[in-house]
């Protein structure tokens, strides 16, 4: 990606970035929540909420996440068939990266 790139997309790139953050710290938080229903469990108590609440969490990330479009293209970002690509840094579609150095991991 050039220069001119990285600016005239810039803030669409960082709310995509933005965006996949989030649903990537509901998957490190996955351990949490697990732990969180053992203990529940345990002391004998309804883990209903806590599941529906959770569930609601990743659909409302994960909706947003999949429905981001990639300034260039005006694809969907995420979503090349039908599966979200929660770990790539580029479009799907014309290789857009929100990474201003796609090589360096970050
Ligand atoms: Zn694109």
């Amino acid at each position: 990606m050039n220069p001119s790139e990285q600016e005239q997309y810039g803030r669409q790139l960082l709310q995509i970035k933005r965006a996949r953050s989030r649903l990537m710290v509901c998957f490190l938080t996955f351990p949490l929540y697990v732990v969180g229903v053992t203990q529940l469990l345990n002391n004998g108590q309804d883990i209903t909420w806590l599941m529906l609440v959770y569930m609601a969490i990743y659909a409302v990330f994960g909706i947003g996440m999949s429905s981001r479009r990639c300034p260039r293209c005006n694809q969907h970002f995420f979503v090349k068939h039908y599966f979200l690509n929660p770990f790539r840094r580029n479009c799907a579609h014309c290789g857009l990266s929100f990474v201003a150095n796609p090589g360096e991991p970050q």
